[in-house]
């Protein structure tokens, strides 16, 4: 069996407004069900949650389990690095808000294009071989979602990574901008472990078309949408798949899912491929939700939040006037101190930051279009 990984980069939230109010009574009781389930894997990093993810960690994990128990990975933010000096400081700070005094993993964040950077003037690379040479850290490596000639070009000049962290995912399988399948080849050309991260790209692959779920349910009634995400991801070359749950009852599902991920037979891969061409068909913007492109918003546009909406309104494509998102981005508009799509004054800023190469503000002149309209409660 697969070993699954408890990605805390979605955690259920108190005020689903506020990223950083963790609820922290229910991240408990998904602990103990991801170890009672015979799972040890942690997956957080700096950025996460508005920065309370490893504090969420120790919490909830550290301070409940002996540290033989679990496996801990998390990630240096190359996302606000410009100097070797803020080294240091911030790997101190992750072990002090972590509560551990070593790493099992440990990884340069998102090495690509936007966190350019960091990694072209700072030595990252030597600085994470001295901690692991220090002891306080067991494997070094990076996360990216680079395409497979930078990754390539990354682990010919570093052998010393010991794994790679991967977006692996049906969908992602043969696109061509995230390339899975050569990335995995190349991971694997270089003998490196790997780790899957969005197995269901953000929750897409969980909340497919209706005529692709019918092909789905059509061929095995008694698996959910998700298992054949599942199931695709569970048995590829990899150690550890990493699904980011945000309630008790997610996570449940998917400790279920990889532990009855059979194989997908020939045919079942053959439903796979027509049920991509039917999603890529139907998905607007290709958003996983991560986040990164938020802080970067003068006008506090809540982006992930908000293209979630419109690519479910758009695969909803309902014509009846009034639909569950148009209402909740309304009440989104509502909040204080929040940016809706018109407000973008594209700045161009956010797209630096976007793993997924959208071209954000081109994306919300047309999500103004669709929501702010009278029929959604805007006045024109
Ligand atoms: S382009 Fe628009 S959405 Fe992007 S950072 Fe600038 S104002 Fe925000
Ligand atoms: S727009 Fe890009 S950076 Fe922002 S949440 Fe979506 S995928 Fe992430």
């Amino acid at each position: 069996m697969k070993n699954l990984g408890m990605g805390m980069m979605r955690l259920p939230l108190l005020d689903e407004n506020d990223f950083a109010s963790v609820d922290y009574e229910q991240v408990n009781q998904m602990v103990d069900a991801y170890m009672d389930a015979g799972f040890n894997h942690f997956d957080t990093a700096y950025i996460y949650h508005e920065g309370v993810s490893e504090d969420a960690f120790k919490k909830c994990v550290v301070e409940r389990y002996p540290r033989e128990s679990f496996k801990i990975a998390t990630k240096l933010p190359l996302f606000v690095i410009t100097e070797e000096s803020q080294l240091e400081p911030i790997f101190a700070d992750q072990l002090k808000k972590c509560g551990v005094d070593y790493f099992d993993y440990y990884m340069l964040h998102n090495v690509s294009g936007f966190t350019e950077a960091a990694w072209k003037n700072v030595d990252l690379y030597s600085f994470i071989q001295k901690k692991k040479e220090e002891g306080f850290i067991k494997h070094i490596g990076i996360s990216t979602h680079g395409n497979a000639e930078f990754l390539e070009e990354i682990l010919f000049e570093h052998p010393e990574l010991e794994f790679v962290l991967l977006q692996i995912n049906y969908l992602d399988w043969e696109d061509d901008g995230i390339q899975s399948k050569k990335c995995l080849e190349i991971a694997k050309k270089y003998d490196k472990q790997v780790m899957i991260m969005e197995p269901y790209k953000g929750g897409f692959l969980a909340d497919v078309p209706k005529e692709a779920e019918k092909l789905m349910k059509d061929y095995n009634p008694d698996r959910s949408v998700v298992s054949w995400a599942m199931r695709f991801v569970a048995n590829l070359d990899a150690c550890v798949v990493l699904t980011g749950a945000s309630s008790l009852e997610q996570l449940e599902n998917n400790i279920w899912e990889i532990k009855n991920a059979d194989p997908l037979n020939d045919e079942e891969l053959k439903i796979i491929e027509e049920v991509s061409e039917i999603i890529n068909s139907n998905i607007t913007v290709d958003c996983t939700k991560c986040r990164y492109c938020v802080d970067s918003c003068s006008e506090d546009i809540d982006i992930a939040k908000i293209f979630d909406l419109y690519n479910k309104e758009k695969i909803l494509d309902d014509k009846t006037g009034w639909t569950q998102y148009g209402n909740a981005y309304l009440n989104y508009s509502k909040l204080p101190d929040v940016g809706i799509a018109s407000d973008c004054i594209e700045c161009e800023l956010c797209i630096e930051e976007c793993p997924q190469q959208i071209n954000i503000p081109e994306v919300l002149k047309d999500v103004a279009e669709i929501f702010e309209t009278e029929g959604y409660g805007f006045e024109n």
